[in-house]
Protein backbone atom coordinates (compact mmCIF):
# COMPACT_ATOMS: atom_id res chain seq x y z
CA UNK A 1 0.00 0.00 0.00
CA UNK A 2 2.92 2.51 0.58
CA UNK A 3 4.22 2.82 -2.74
CA UNK A 4 0.89 3.37 -4.07
CA UNK A 5 0.02 6.61 -1.75
CA UNK A 6 3.67 7.79 -2.31
CA UNK A 7 2.73 7.68 -6.39
CA UNK A 8 -0.80 9.59 -4.90
CA UNK A 9 1.33 11.91 -3.02
CA UNK A 10 3.41 13.11 -6.19
CA UNK A 11 0.08 13.73 -7.96
CA UNK A 12 -0.91 16.35 -5.73
CA UNK A 13 2.47 17.83 -4.96
CA UNK A 14 2.24 18.42 -9.19
CA UNK A 15 -1.07 19.83 -9.12
CA UNK A 16 -0.04 22.13 -5.83
CA UNK A 17 1.98 23.94 -8.48
CA UNK A 18 -0.93 24.33 -10.92
CA UNK A 19 -3.74 25.54 -9.19
CA UNK A 20 -3.71 28.17 -6.12
CA UNK A 21 -6.79 27.05 -4.85
CA UNK A 22 -5.41 23.66 -4.57
CA UNK A 23 -2.53 24.80 -2.72
CA UNK A 24 -4.96 26.84 0.38
CA UNK A 25 -7.16 24.10 0.63
CA UNK A 26 -4.40 21.79 1.26
CA UNK A 27 -2.26 23.89 4.31
CA UNK A 28 -2.34 22.11 7.53
CA UNK A 29 -4.91 19.22 6.40
CA UNK A 30 -4.42 16.03 8.10
CA UNK A 31 -4.93 13.01 5.77
CA UNK A 32 -7.93 10.58 7.02
CA UNK A 33 -8.21 9.06 3.95
CA UNK A 34 -4.77 8.60 2.57
CA UNK A 35 -4.67 4.30 3.42
CA UNK A 36 -8.45 3.72 3.05
CA UNK A 37 -9.04 1.99 -0.18
CA UNK A 38 -12.40 3.44 -2.31
CA UNK A 39 -15.04 1.16 -3.39
CA UNK A 40 -17.13 3.69 -5.88
CA UNK A 41 -21.08 2.56 -5.53
CA UNK A 42 -21.99 4.42 -8.23
CA UNK A 43 -19.82 4.65 -11.82
CA UNK A 44 -19.84 3.71 -15.47
CA UNK A 45 -17.50 1.76 -18.11
CA UNK A 46 -14.55 4.08 -19.78
CA UNK A 47 -14.72 4.06 -23.49
CA UNK A 48 -12.42 2.10 -25.72
CA UNK A 49 -8.84 2.70 -26.15
CA UNK A 50 -8.80 4.07 -29.67
CA UNK A 51 -10.20 7.00 -28.24
CA UNK A 52 -7.67 7.72 -25.79
CA UNK A 53 -5.62 11.16 -27.55
CA UNK A 54 -9.07 12.46 -28.04
CA UNK A 55 -9.50 15.57 -25.89
CA UNK A 56 -13.02 16.69 -27.06
CA UNK A 57 -14.42 13.44 -25.55
CA UNK A 58 -12.40 14.14 -22.33
CA UNK A 59 -13.88 17.55 -22.59
CA UNK A 60 -17.84 16.29 -22.61
CA UNK A 61 -17.15 13.24 -20.02
CA UNK A 62 -16.78 16.38 -17.97
CA UNK A 63 -20.02 17.81 -18.24
CA UNK A 64 -23.91 17.44 -18.76
CA UNK A 65 -24.10 19.53 -21.40
CA UNK A 66 -25.48 17.58 -24.73
CA UNK A 67 -22.98 17.41 -27.79
CA UNK A 68 -24.53 20.90 -29.22
CA UNK A 69 -22.72 22.92 -26.22
CA UNK A 70 -19.66 24.29 -27.41
CA UNK A 71 -16.51 22.77 -26.40
CA UNK A 72 -14.30 25.86 -25.85
CA UNK A 73 -16.71 26.48 -23.21
CA UNK A 74 -16.02 23.06 -21.14
CA UNK A 75 -12.10 23.96 -21.99
CA UNK A 76 -12.67 26.99 -19.74
CA UNK A 77 -13.67 25.61 -16.37
CA UNK A 78 -11.49 24.04 -13.22
CA UNK A 79 -13.09 20.53 -14.14
CA UNK A 80 -11.41 20.34 -17.71
CA UNK A 81 -8.05 22.33 -16.90
CA UNK A 82 -7.46 19.63 -13.67
CA UNK A 83 -8.13 16.77 -16.10
CA UNK A 84 -5.59 18.09 -18.22
CA UNK A 85 -3.20 18.43 -15.17
CA UNK A 86 -3.99 14.80 -13.92
CA UNK A 87 -2.92 13.68 -17.16
CA UNK A 88 0.34 15.16 -17.35
CA UNK A 89 1.84 14.70 -14.67
CA UNK A 90 0.98 11.10 -15.21
CA UNK A 91 2.17 11.09 -18.59
CA UNK A 92 5.40 13.20 -17.43
CA UNK A 93 4.64 15.64 -19.86
CA UNK A 94 3.95 19.39 -19.81
CA UNK A 95 0.84 20.51 -18.56
CA UNK A 96 -0.74 22.01 -21.67
CA UNK A 97 -3.45 20.46 -24.26
CA UNK A 98 -1.39 19.59 -27.36
CA UNK A 99 1.67 18.03 -25.35
CA UNK A 100 -1.25 15.91 -23.27
CA UNK A 101 -2.96 14.88 -26.53
CA UNK A 102 0.44 13.70 -28.30
CA UNK A 103 1.59 11.65 -25.26
CA UNK A 104 -1.57 9.77 -25.15
CA UNK A 105 -1.42 9.17 -28.76
CA UNK A 106 1.28 7.17 -27.99
CA UNK A 107 0.65 5.60 -24.20
CA UNK A 108 0.06 1.92 -23.58
CA UNK A 109 -3.80 3.19 -22.87
CA UNK A 110 -4.49 0.36 -20.63
CA UNK A 111 -1.36 0.68 -18.63
CA UNK A 112 -2.02 4.44 -18.20
CA UNK A 113 -5.94 3.73 -16.94
CA UNK A 114 -4.78 1.30 -14.64
CA UNK A 115 -1.96 3.55 -13.18
CA UNK A 116 -4.26 6.39 -12.73
CA UNK A 117 -7.13 3.30 -11.15
CA UNK A 118 -4.01 1.91 -8.43
CA UNK A 119 -2.75 5.83 -7.90
CA UNK A 120 -6.58 6.59 -6.75
CA UNK A 121 -7.08 3.97 -4.34
CA UNK A 122 -10.10 1.84 -6.31
CA UNK A 123 -10.26 -1.48 -5.37
CA UNK A 124 -14.34 -1.99 -6.19
CA UNK A 125 -16.62 -0.81 -8.85
CA UNK A 126 -20.52 -1.39 -8.86
CA UNK A 127 -21.44 -0.22 -12.96
CA UNK A 128 -24.45 1.31 -13.48
CA UNK A 129 -24.35 -0.43 -16.98
CA UNK A 130 -28.18 1.68 -18.35
CA UNK A 131 -25.84 4.05 -19.40
CA UNK A 132 -23.20 3.08 -22.17
CA UNK A 133 -20.58 5.94 -23.79
CA UNK A 134 -20.58 5.35 -27.44
CA UNK A 135 -17.98 2.83 -28.27
CA UNK A 136 -18.05 1.56 -24.43
CA UNK A 137 -15.02 -0.44 -23.63
CA UNK A 138 -16.97 -4.07 -22.68
CA UNK A 139 -17.01 -4.61 -18.70
CA UNK A 140 -15.37 -7.86 -18.57
CA UNK A 141 -12.47 -6.70 -20.63
CA UNK A 142 -12.31 -3.82 -18.79
CA UNK A 143 -12.33 -5.61 -15.27
CA UNK A 144 -9.66 -7.88 -16.15
CA UNK A 145 -7.57 -4.71 -17.76
CA UNK A 146 -7.70 -2.85 -14.88
CA UNK A 147 -7.48 -5.52 -12.52
CA UNK A 148 -10.38 -3.97 -10.61
CA UNK A 149 -13.58 -5.84 -9.18
CA UNK A 150 -16.83 -4.30 -11.33
CA UNK A 151 -20.09 -5.45 -9.90
CA UNK A 152 -23.53 -4.34 -12.41
CA UNK A 153 -26.80 -2.41 -10.99
CA UNK A 154 -30.07 -2.97 -12.96
CA UNK A 155 -31.65 -0.01 -14.02
CA UNK A 156 -35.19 -0.92 -13.46
CA UNK A 157 -37.10 1.23 -16.62
CA UNK A 158 -34.39 0.46 -19.44
CA UNK A 159 -35.24 -2.76 -18.18
CA UNK A 160 -38.96 -2.66 -17.77
CA UNK A 161 -39.57 -1.18 -20.78
CA UNK A 162 -37.89 -3.84 -22.77
CA UNK A 163 -40.43 -5.92 -21.50
CA UNK A 164 -43.51 -4.40 -22.60
CA UNK A 165 -43.52 -5.68 -26.40
CA UNK A 166 -44.67 -9.19 -24.90
CA UNK A 167 -47.53 -8.48 -22.76
CA UNK A 168 -50.99 -7.17 -23.10
CA UNK A 169 -52.16 -6.65 -19.85
CA UNK A 170 -50.21 -4.13 -17.24
CA UNK A 171 -50.20 -6.97 -14.46
CA UNK A 172 -48.87 -9.71 -17.11
CA UNK A 173 -45.73 -6.94 -17.49
CA UNK A 174 -45.79 -6.12 -13.50
CA UNK A 175 -45.65 -9.82 -13.17
CA UNK A 176 -42.60 -10.42 -15.74
CA UNK A 177 -40.91 -6.91 -14.34
CA UNK A 178 -40.92 -8.77 -10.57
CA UNK A 179 -39.56 -12.21 -12.44
CA UNK A 180 -36.49 -10.69 -13.73
CA UNK A 181 -35.69 -9.16 -10.21
CA UNK A 182 -36.17 -11.83 -8.18
CA UNK A 183 -32.94 -13.65 -10.62
CA UNK A 184 -31.49 -10.52 -10.62
CA UNK A 185 -28.99 -11.52 -7.64
CA UNK A 186 -28.09 -14.83 -9.59
CA UNK A 187 -27.41 -12.87 -12.24
CA UNK A 188 -24.87 -11.30 -10.87
CA UNK A 189 -26.93 -7.79 -9.98
CA UNK A 190 -26.09 -6.05 -6.72
CA UNK A 191 -28.69 -3.25 -6.79
CA UNK A 192 -31.14 -1.58 -8.88
CA UNK A 193 -31.24 2.09 -10.04
CA UNK A 194 -34.54 3.91 -11.00
CA UNK A 195 -34.42 6.58 -13.34
CA UNK A 196 -37.59 7.69 -12.71
CA UNK A 197 -36.65 11.58 -11.68
CA UNK A 198 -35.54 11.90 -15.67
CA UNK A 199 -38.69 10.33 -16.78
CA UNK A 200 -41.84 12.36 -14.90
CA UNK A 201 -39.84 13.43 -11.46
CA UNK A 202 -39.63 12.31 -7.79
CA UNK A 203 -42.91 12.95 -6.72
CA UNK A 204 -43.69 8.84 -6.66
CA UNK A 205 -47.31 8.15 -5.83
CA UNK A 206 -49.48 4.86 -5.79
CA UNK A 207 -51.68 4.76 -9.00
CA UNK A 208 -54.83 3.00 -9.52
CA UNK A 209 -54.64 -0.53 -11.73
CA UNK A 210 -57.56 0.69 -14.24
CA UNK A 211 -55.43 3.79 -14.64
CA UNK A 212 -52.44 1.91 -14.92
CA UNK A 213 -53.97 -0.63 -17.45
CA UNK A 214 -55.41 2.51 -19.56
CA UNK A 215 -52.12 4.40 -19.84
CA UNK A 216 -50.55 0.47 -20.65
CA UNK A 217 -52.76 0.42 -23.63
CA UNK A 218 -52.48 3.35 -24.93
CA UNK A 219 -49.01 2.92 -24.80
CA UNK A 220 -48.67 -0.15 -26.93
CA UNK A 221 -52.01 1.63 -29.05
CA UNK A 222 -49.56 4.20 -30.18
CA UNK A 223 -46.73 2.16 -30.91
CA UNK A 224 -44.50 4.05 -28.11
CA UNK A 225 -41.37 1.90 -26.90
CA UNK A 226 -40.00 4.50 -24.11
CA UNK A 227 -41.90 4.40 -21.07
CA UNK A 228 -42.39 8.22 -20.63
CA UNK A 229 -46.02 7.79 -19.21
CA UNK A 230 -45.86 9.19 -15.42
CA UNK A 231 -48.67 6.91 -14.33
CA UNK A 232 -46.89 3.45 -15.42
CA UNK A 233 -43.62 4.80 -14.07
CA UNK A 234 -45.54 5.23 -10.56
CA UNK A 235 -47.23 2.16 -11.05
CA UNK A 236 -44.60 0.28 -11.64
CA UNK A 237 -41.79 1.23 -8.89
CA UNK A 238 -44.92 0.85 -6.13
CA UNK A 239 -46.10 -2.33 -7.34
CA UNK A 240 -42.08 -3.66 -7.92
CA UNK A 241 -40.89 -2.41 -4.25
CA UNK A 242 -42.46 -4.71 -2.13
CA UNK A 243 -40.12 -7.30 -4.51
CA UNK A 244 -37.13 -4.96 -3.82
CA UNK A 245 -37.70 -5.32 -0.32
CA UNK A 246 -37.87 -9.32 -0.04
CA UNK A 247 -34.69 -9.51 -2.07
CA UNK A 248 -33.12 -7.33 -0.10
CA UNK A 249 -31.94 -5.04 -3.39
CA UNK A 250 -30.86 -1.71 -2.19
CA UNK A 251 -32.76 1.02 -4.63
CA UNK A 252 -30.49 3.88 -6.12
CA UNK A 253 -32.76 7.31 -7.00
CA UNK A 254 -31.24 9.23 -9.46
CA UNK A 255 -31.65 12.65 -7.96
CA UNK A 256 -30.71 15.98 -8.47
CA UNK A 257 -28.57 17.42 -11.09
CA UNK A 258 -27.97 15.25 -14.66
CA UNK A 259 -28.03 16.20 -18.67
CA UNK A 260 -31.07 18.58 -19.67
CA UNK A 261 -33.60 15.45 -20.45
CA UNK A 262 -33.79 15.71 -16.56
CA UNK A 263 -36.26 18.91 -15.32
CA UNK A 264 -34.20 19.57 -12.13
CA UNK A 265 -37.54 20.96 -10.23
CA UNK A 266 -38.79 17.45 -10.45
CA UNK A 267 -35.74 16.20 -8.65
CA UNK A 268 -35.91 17.33 -5.53
CA UNK A 269 -35.26 14.34 -3.42
CA UNK A 270 -37.93 16.12 -0.75
CA UNK A 271 -40.60 14.62 -3.21
CA UNK A 272 -39.64 11.23 -2.23
CA UNK A 273 -41.97 11.78 0.71
CA UNK A 274 -44.74 9.89 0.09
CA UNK A 275 -42.90 6.61 -1.24
CA UNK A 276 -40.47 7.01 1.80
CA UNK A 277 -43.06 7.20 4.30
CA UNK A 278 -44.77 4.10 3.06
CA UNK A 279 -42.06 1.68 2.28
CA UNK A 280 -39.00 2.21 4.50
CA UNK A 281 -40.66 0.79 7.42
CA UNK A 282 -41.03 -2.23 5.86
CA UNK A 283 -37.70 -2.25 4.99
CA UNK A 284 -36.58 -0.39 1.77
CA UNK A 285 -33.02 0.81 1.61
CA UNK A 286 -32.38 3.57 -0.82
CA UNK A 287 -29.39 5.75 -1.93
CA UNK A 288 -30.04 9.27 -3.15
CA UNK A 289 -27.72 9.84 -6.32
CA UNK A 290 -25.71 12.93 -6.98
CA UNK A 291 -28.41 14.93 -4.95
CA UNK A 292 -26.39 18.39 -5.70
CA UNK A 293 -27.47 21.04 -5.47
CA UNK A 294 -30.41 19.38 -2.78
CA UNK A 295 -27.08 17.37 -1.29
CA UNK A 296 -28.57 19.36 1.92
CA UNK A 297 -32.27 18.12 1.80
CA UNK A 298 -30.94 14.61 1.11
CA UNK A 299 -28.61 15.13 4.42
CA UNK A 300 -31.81 16.28 5.74
CA UNK A 301 -33.66 13.26 5.13
CA UNK A 302 -30.64 10.77 5.70
CA UNK A 303 -30.88 12.53 9.19
CA UNK A 304 -34.60 11.42 10.15
CA UNK A 305 -35.54 8.30 7.77
CA UNK A 306 -34.14 4.65 8.35
CA UNK A 307 -32.91 2.95 5.03
CA UNK A 308 -32.13 6.89 3.94
CA UNK A 309 -28.37 6.71 2.04
CA UNK A 310 -26.39 9.30 0.01
CA UNK A 311 -23.87 10.64 -2.05
CA UNK A 312 -22.93 13.82 -3.96
CA UNK A 313 -21.32 12.03 -7.01
CA UNK A 314 -20.98 13.75 -10.15
CA UNK A 315 -20.85 17.34 -8.78
CA UNK A 316 -17.72 16.12 -7.05
CA UNK A 317 -15.76 15.19 -9.33
CA UNK A 318 -17.41 17.93 -12.15
CA UNK A 319 -17.93 20.79 -9.47
CA UNK A 320 -14.19 20.75 -8.70
CA UNK A 321 -13.96 23.74 -7.09
CA UNK A 322 -16.50 23.76 -4.27
CA UNK A 323 -16.13 19.61 -3.70
CA UNK A 324 -14.94 20.03 0.02
CA UNK A 325 -17.69 22.36 0.46
CA UNK A 326 -20.20 20.31 -0.87
CA UNK A 327 -18.92 17.43 1.28
CA UNK A 328 -18.97 18.96 4.28
CA UNK A 329 -22.83 20.89 3.63
CA UNK A 330 -23.93 17.25 3.28
CA UNK A 331 -22.66 15.84 6.60
CA UNK A 332 -24.10 18.88 8.24
CA UNK A 333 -27.44 16.99 9.60
CA UNK A 334 -26.37 13.00 8.21
CA UNK A 335 -25.18 10.54 10.06
CA UNK A 336 -21.59 9.17 8.23
CA UNK A 337 -22.96 5.71 8.15
CA UNK A 338 -25.28 7.39 5.28
CA UNK A 339 -22.90 8.98 3.02
CA UNK A 340 -20.68 7.05 0.24
CA UNK A 341 -18.28 7.81 -1.78
CA UNK A 342 -19.15 7.65 -5.37
CA UNK A 343 -17.72 9.22 -8.66
CA UNK A 344 -20.19 8.63 -11.56
CA UNK A 345 -17.13 8.76 -13.76
CA UNK A 346 -17.80 7.54 -16.97
CA UNK A 347 -15.70 7.15 -20.53
CA UNK A 348 -12.09 8.84 -18.93
CA UNK A 349 -9.80 7.39 -16.10
CA UNK A 350 -8.98 11.10 -15.64
CA UNK A 351 -12.59 11.41 -14.16
CA UNK A 352 -12.11 8.40 -12.12
CA UNK A 353 -9.09 10.14 -10.50
CA UNK A 354 -10.57 13.44 -9.76
CA UNK A 355 -13.53 12.00 -7.94
CA UNK A 356 -11.03 9.82 -6.05
CA UNK A 357 -9.08 12.79 -5.31
CA UNK A 358 -11.57 15.73 -4.59
CA UNK A 359 -13.58 13.34 -2.64
CA UNK A 360 -10.80 12.12 -0.23
CA UNK A 361 -10.02 15.91 0.21
CA UNK A 362 -13.57 16.85 1.11
CA UNK A 363 -13.55 14.13 3.57
CA UNK A 364 -10.00 15.01 5.16
CA UNK A 365 -11.26 18.58 5.71
CA UNK A 366 -14.13 17.57 6.85
CA UNK A 367 -12.95 15.28 9.53
CA UNK A 368 -9.82 17.29 10.31
CA UNK A 369 -12.07 20.38 11.43
CA UNK A 370 -14.48 17.55 13.19
CA UNK A 371 -11.46 16.53 15.18
CA UNK A 372 -9.81 20.50 15.37
CA UNK A 373 -13.02 21.95 16.80
CA UNK A 374 -15.82 19.65 17.97
CA UNK A 375 -13.67 16.40 20.00
CA UNK A 376 -14.11 14.22 17.62
CA UNK A 377 -11.25 11.76 18.43
CA UNK A 378 -8.79 10.95 15.89
CA UNK A 379 -9.82 7.19 15.61
CA UNK A 380 -13.64 8.01 15.24
CA UNK A 381 -11.95 10.19 12.83
CA UNK A 382 -10.34 7.24 10.89
CA UNK A 383 -13.16 4.99 11.23
CA UNK A 384 -15.33 7.78 9.48
CA UNK A 385 -13.46 8.09 6.38
CA UNK A 386 -13.44 4.00 6.17
CA UNK A 387 -17.27 4.21 6.25
CA UNK A 388 -17.45 6.84 3.40
CA UNK A 389 -15.12 5.92 1.14
CA UNK A 390 -16.20 1.88 1.38
CA UNK A 391 -17.41 0.10 4.21
CA UNK A 392 -20.73 1.55 4.15
CA UNK A 393 -20.87 0.17 0.56
CA UNK A 394 -20.09 -3.27 1.83
CA UNK A 395 -22.64 -3.07 3.88
CA UNK A 396 -25.42 -1.79 1.89
CA UNK A 397 -25.46 -3.88 -1.37
CA UNK A 398 -24.42 -7.16 1.34
CA UNK A 399 -21.03 -7.48 -0.74
ZN1 LIG B 1 -24.49 7.60 -13.34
Amino acid sequence: MNGLWQEKKSFTAYQLMGHTWDLEERVDIMSWTDKVPLWDHHCHVLVQPKHAADLERLGRALTEARGDYPISDIRQTVTYQEAISVAASHLGTECDESSVQLALGSVDYEAYCRGLFLAAGYEKLLIDTGYQPPDAWEIGDLKSAMGLDMLPILRLETMAEQLIARFDHVEDWIMAVKNTVQTARTEGYVGVKSIIAYRSGLFVHPVEKETAQAAYRAMKAGGITRLTDADLLNYLLWSLTPTLITEGLTVQFHTGYGDPDTDLAKGNPLLLREYLERYLSEGLHVVLLHTYPFHREAGYLASVYPGVYFDVSLAVPLAASGASRVISEALELAPTTRFLFASDAHSRPESFFMGAQLWRRGIDQFLDKAVKEHHVSPSTAYKWASMICWSNCKALYSL
